[in-house]
């Protein structure tokens, strides 16, 4: 016990020492601080905004690949064969009552959702009034677009929760199933990514339902040879944006035990790319508790050297245990621990502790567990200690950036320069790369942001125009950055 409380001890002084040596270097005749105080005070939302999308932000721990596509990113690779590896696709924009739907394992068909979209290959099987309700995204109409289009973000007042969980990601339906339109999709990420000054990404990537465009099965071994394939061409390592992946595991389906044991086995042979384990789906589906996963995570750290975890929990309006079960089972961090705070003993052990929790502002108000951001426990975490990064959690469904989410948090809670910094220091800190790697990009983290401190230092407010990645979400909560 003593022995890790030093340890967690040396890792705080560790931080702090860090920091302070990044103040000190700027603090002789110039204090960021200071400097970022006057700017939070005569900047408007737009100024703040291009500051923000200029600073180098670090890394983005907490991402669905496949939450992570906007709108437009997936129309433009799914409607054209050329940029999709030849696969054709199929939407739903109309109803005949047809019979003989079937079901998949995420329950019935969707008969009755619009814009459920399915491969070529399914189609064809498909009977002929099934065949009439489905078009193909190259013959939809302008009108259709836009509807395929915000028919997979939130952008509706009435839209939440619901739509979010039980309809978006079924209306993407085999689209995710395409590796060459998935590595895309984390292209267009990572050129993002670059475009707002990030430069690691740790996101959420699953093999097993990859398919061919004639309806056969690839190994997971042959998927993840198309995203390497993707990740060594010129355009991504173009980007300079670092990348590692984590699978992910559907807690509350009936063989997640059998799938994590199948987990452990693959990442434990593909290190180099994947670097951890998740587990995902919603919380307020029981059959997923934290607990059920206890004994088999057991027999895994029997077999296989260390994988980290990096667990949803506490994504729940609802006080629960659910985060102390978490760190139990064996998270290293914690996705969302939004109601940790409704659990005092967990609060306390999480207090400067070596734990993170991804924080995902934008995402929780949008799937209703705040109403408004004064009621988020995210500046109680950051200012008792409690290790917390920000992230975008499935930015392509609410369209909004990394940028968006430090906004966010600039402007509702006043943030000093000094918490900027922990919050950018802990998304590589808190990564699961090696420690070999970790250093590297703590190394280019740091000069990085040297060079962004002597621009201000000389004079210049950094700024940049997040341009096209300027989306519906903060145009809609914040106009004025997008005027
Ligand atoms: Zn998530």
């Amino acid at each position: 016990m003593r022995l890790i409380t030093l340890g967690i001890a040396i890792l705080a002084l560790t931080l702090s020492i860090d920091l302070s040596a990044q103040s000190n270097s700027t603090s002789d005749a110039f204090s960021m601080n200071s400097w970022f105080r006057a700017f939070k005070q005569n900047a408007d939302a737009k100024a703040m905004h291009s500051f923000l999308v200029a600073m180098p932000k670090g890394g983005d721990l907490h991402h669905h690949l496949s939450g992570a596509g906007l709108s437009e990113w997936w129309f433009e690779l799914a409607s054209d064969p050329n940029k999709n590896g030849g696969y054709h696709y199929y939407t739903k924009v109309s109803f005949s009552h047809c019979e003989g739907y079937g079901s998949n394992e995420f329950g019935p068909t969707p008969q009755y959702m619009m814009f459920h979209t399915v491969s070529g290959h399914t189609w064809d099987a498909l009977s002929d009034c099934q065949k009439s309700e489905y078009k193909r995204l190259d013959r939809l109409t302008a009108e259709q677009i836009a509807a395929f289009q915000n028919s997979i973000r939130l952008d509706k007042p009435h839209e939440g929760r619901d739509e979010f969980f039980e309809r978006h990601w079924r209306r993407l339906g085999e689209m995710t199933a395409n590796p060459t339109l998935m590595a895309n999709i984390l292209l267009k990420n990572m050129q993002a990514y670059a475009q707002e000054n990030v430069q690691y990404l740790e996101t959420q990537v699953n093999l097993q339902r990859a398919t061919h465009s004639d309806g056969t099965p690839y190994t997971p071994e042959e998927a993840l040879a198309v995203y390497e394939a993707l990740l060594n061409s010129e355009e991504a390592l173009e980007t300079q944006v670092e990348v590692r992946f984590q699978y992910a595991l559907l807690r509350f389906l009936p063989n997640a035990e059998q799938q994590l044991a199948w987990m452990y086995e693959f990442v434990d042979t593909q290190r180099q790319r994947y670097v951890g384990i998740n587990m995902v789906g919603r919380e307020d589906n029981d059959k997923g508790y934290p607990l059920r996963f206890l004994s088999t995570l057991r027999e895994m750290r029997k077999r296989y050297p260390r994988i980290p975890l990096a667990i949803h929990a506490g994504e729940s309006d609802e006080p629960n245990y659910h985060v102390r079960d978490t760190l139990l089972i064996g998270a290293d961090r914690i996705g969302h621990g939004f109601n940790t705070i409704t659990d005092p003993e967990t609060l306390l052990l999480m207090r400067n502790g070596p734990y993170l929790i991804e924080s995902n502002l934008i995402s929780n108000l949008l799937l209703e567990y705040v109403d408004n951001f004064n009621q988020h426990p995210f500046p109680e975490y950051l200012r008792l200690g409690i290790p917390v990064a920000l992230s975008t959690d499935d930015r392509g469904m609410w369209d909004s950036t990394l940028s968006d989410e430090f906004f966010i948090a600039v402007t509702h809670f006043n943030l000093s320069w000094d918490e900027l910094l922990i919050l950018v220091k802990n998304s590589i800190s808190y990564s699961f790369l090696s420690p070999s790697d970790k250093a590297k990009q703590l190394e280019a983290l740091e000069k990085n942001m040297s060079d962004f401190v002597a621009q201000i230092q000389s004079g210049e407010i950094p700024q940049r125009n997040s341009g096209t990645y300027l989306g519906q979400f903060i145009c809609g909560y914040e106009p004025a950055v997008c005027e």
